[in-house]
């Protein structure tokens, strides 16, 4: 799931939020509940994801 960075454009507040695809939430400032915060690209959703589980499960041979 994407999370999204923001950071709020009043009290510079930075905070993240899981954003659905397609959706176009209301986003506020947790901090003043200003409606004035600019989307950032985050990638943090992607980490931690695993992405070598079946070459490191493999066995090394066949015979
Ligand atoms: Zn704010």
């Amino acid at each position: 799931m994407p999370i999204f960075e923001f950071q709020c454009d009043s009290c510079k507040h930075e905070f993240e939020k899981l954003v659905f695809a397609g959706d176009t939430p209301d986003i506020t400032c947790p901090e003043c509940k200003s409606r004035e915060v600019t989307k950032k690209m985050s990638a943090v959703s992607f980490m931690g994801k695993s992405m070598g589980t079946c070459a490191a499960d493999a066995p090394k041979g066949f015979s």
